[in-house]
């Protein structure tokens, strides 16, 4: 199907679909719409957000419904209460000409009496969350004895977010011989056993990933220590002040913790993710959406159903563990043609997540440097200087207090007069990046910066510094442990990305490693029979001695690697960001910290 009209898709539909500027199909429409409306087979499709699904199935679930009949003849489940509405407004929008077609959203979080009146007046495509369907269900509210297809959207996140059962319940609810779809972002063991168990015999749809490849989306790749993660953050906030993006996060606690450092440090950003009421995720999500916020720090889950166009970057806190989650990050920018750019903040331990990506998604990144502060001072220098070109002079205004400027401004020629006013505004900022290092790790960097040798002497002081401990591990190369799993199973077990981890030496049977002396006992108490490769971990301390003096060097199994995990700081901790184009219009230059 090259064009809409090659399909039989009545003209109302045609004629709303043209009237939002669809032009072709999207590559999962030409495939998805043909086979609804000529055959019975369930589809599993793989295809993310921005590919333009809901259209591939709503389409078609539109064209195939019977108005005359009263009931539910399709129903679209889906991960979270943004998704449902959207979902309903778009199929609501293709339906435009449509007589009597009812698209009814029932979803959690909000009051039932308005959701059973709009089910009561005879709905005919249902789209809820699985909590408030199966509730609906329960209730005699809704019934699903009729429905033709059943859309599992965004399936994975159904399954991440707990909704196994009640996905199960409603399943079961619906006759045998419907049409079951299945859309999601990943095909995990866990979906691929409910398609087992709840399809049958479906046809297989896998689509190329819009966006990527794409000129207009460019990923960007910068390699640092764990520990300086906030800080490229920052920088990255810094060298851009006109920002407007997400940072993803892999869990809620590190969310809120990166969106609560942002804010502190004067930053227009703020959180959504699991723990928020669904009154403050509208909140927050309506100051986004309205450009109150430059950065919104968001989980996967929750920035699900975020439709949110003209984002400028998506930044990658962490990278995901799955290569289609990254592809669905970045995917929110550079859409619709425009410009956009992700970003993947690294380590060096996490090359082969990036190389996985880069075959998986087929895109390739470019490893870019930090910008360092001299880059971006003359960025916000030069961004303030057009920001005083354009601003608007109300001339009869001011015509009044000007005398008085002029003589007091008397004694200063042209030059002076602009370092005055530059430095007034730009000072704190000056002082704050006067001495931000070099935090770019040092391994293929595309150019050079500053003094390597003295670079290298101060963090071998610093490693000197931080107090070790040594530990015996019962696993090693014979089980697939190399120094990277090692050091991704250490941070696994103190949940956290950022252990300063010292020498460590795989054997064949078993290993040694060095950690940071505080970590001992949390480190011991979590990775104590952890399963790594069917082995239950045993986890004790070694001795105190470095392991240089304890193993035998010789042995050819071994191998030995410097932790790449953070050693000691060389900045002052707590110094705040003075940006001050980055911030919201409510904590303007009066509420600025002073940098420490
Ligand atoms: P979705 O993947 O369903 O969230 O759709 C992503 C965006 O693409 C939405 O804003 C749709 O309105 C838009 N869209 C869907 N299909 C098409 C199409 N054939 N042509 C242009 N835009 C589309």
């Amino acid at each position: 199907m090259k064009r809409f009209t090659d399909s039989d898709l009545s003209p109302e539909i045609l004629k709303a679909i043209a009237e939002l500027g669809f032009e072709k199909p999207t590559p999962i429409q030409a495939k998805t719409i043909p086979h609804l409306l000529s055959s019975n087979q369930d589809i599993i499709a793989t295809a993310q957000t921005g590919t333009g699904k809901t259209a591939a199935f709503g389409l078609p679930s539109i064209h195939l419904t019977e108005i005359k009949n009263k009931y539910p003849q399709t129903l679209v489940l889906c991960p979270t209460r943004e998704l449902c509405v959207q979902i309903s407004k778009d199929i609501a929008s293709y339906a435009k000409f449509i007589d009597g077609l009812n698209v009814v959203p029932i979803y959690g979080g909000a009051g039932v009496d308005q959701q059973l009146r709009a089910l009561r007046k005879g709905a005919h495509i249902v789209v809820g969350t699985p909590g408030r369907t199966k509730d609906m269900v329960r209730r005699k509210k809704l019934t699903l004895a009729n429905i033709e297809r059943v859309i599992l959207d965004e399936a994975d996140e159904m399954l991440t977010m707990g909704f196994k059962e009640d996905m199960e319940d409603i399943l079961a609810q619906t006759p045998k011989d419907k049409q079951t779809l299945l859309f999601s972002a990943t095909m995990s063991k866990k979906i691929i056993a409910i398609t087992q168990q709840y399809m049958n015999n479906p046809i297989e749809m896998s689509v190329a990933k819009v966006n990527m490849g794409a000129d207009n989306l460019k990923h960007l790749l910068y390699m640092v220590q764990a520990k300086d993660r906030y800080e490229v953050l920052k920088r990255i906030a810094d060298m851009n002040p006109n920002i407007y993006g997400i940072t993803f996060c892999r869990t809620r606690r590190e969310t809120k913790d990166i969106a609560n450092k942002l804010m502190h440090d004067g930053y227009n950003a703020d959180a959504i993710h699991g723990d928020l009421s669904q009154a403050q995720r509208d909140e927050v999500m309506g100051r986004f959406r309205k450009r109150q916020l430059q950065m919104l720090v968001a989980t996967d889950v929750a920035a699900r159903g975020l439709d949110v166009n003209d984002l400028t970057h998506v930044i990658n806190y962490n990278l995901p563990d799955e290569s289609e989650i990254y592809v669905h990050r970045s995917g929110r920018t550079g859409r619709a043609g425009k410009s956009g750019i992700s970003i993947a903040i690294t380590h060096t331990r996490e090359m082969y997540k990036i190389k996985d990506i880069e075959k998986k998604a087929r895109i390739k990144f470019s490893r870019e440097l930090v910008p360092s502060g001299k880059d971006i001072c003359q960025k916000q220098l030069l961004s303030l200087i057009d920001k005083i070109k354009k601003v608007e002079v109300d001339n009869y205004q001011i015509e009044q207090f000007l005398p008085e400027i002029y003589e007091k401004l008397e004694s200063l020629d042209r030059e002076n007069l602009i370092k005055h006013f530059v430095s007034a505004e730009f000072n704190r900022f000056l002082a704050y990046y006067k001495n931000a290092r070099d935090i770019n790790v040092k391994s293929n960097m595309p150019k050079e910066r500053g003094s390597k040798n003295k670079r290298e002497r101060q963090s071998r002081g610093e490693r000197r510094r931080t107090p070790f401990s040594s530990f015996y591990i019962n696993v090693g190369s014979k089980n697939n442990l190399n120094p990277n799993r090692l050091m991704g199973l250490i941070n696994e077990g103190l949940r956290s990305g950022d252990a300063v981890i010292g020498k460590i030496e795989i054997m064949k049977k078993f290993s040694f490693f060095e950690l940071e002396e505080s970590k001992k006992s949390l480190l011991i108490k979590n990775l104590n029979g952890m399963d790594f490769e069917g082995v239950p971990l045993s986890v004790e301390l070694a001795s105190e001695k470095p392991i240089t003096s304890r193993t035998n060097s010789n042995d050819d199994d071994s191998s030995r690697k410097r932790g790449r995990g953070n050693r000691g700081r060389d900045r002052k901790r707590g110094q705040k960001n003075p940006s001050g184009n980055w911030r919201g219009k409510k904590s303007g230059s009066k509420k600025r910290k002073k940098p420490e």
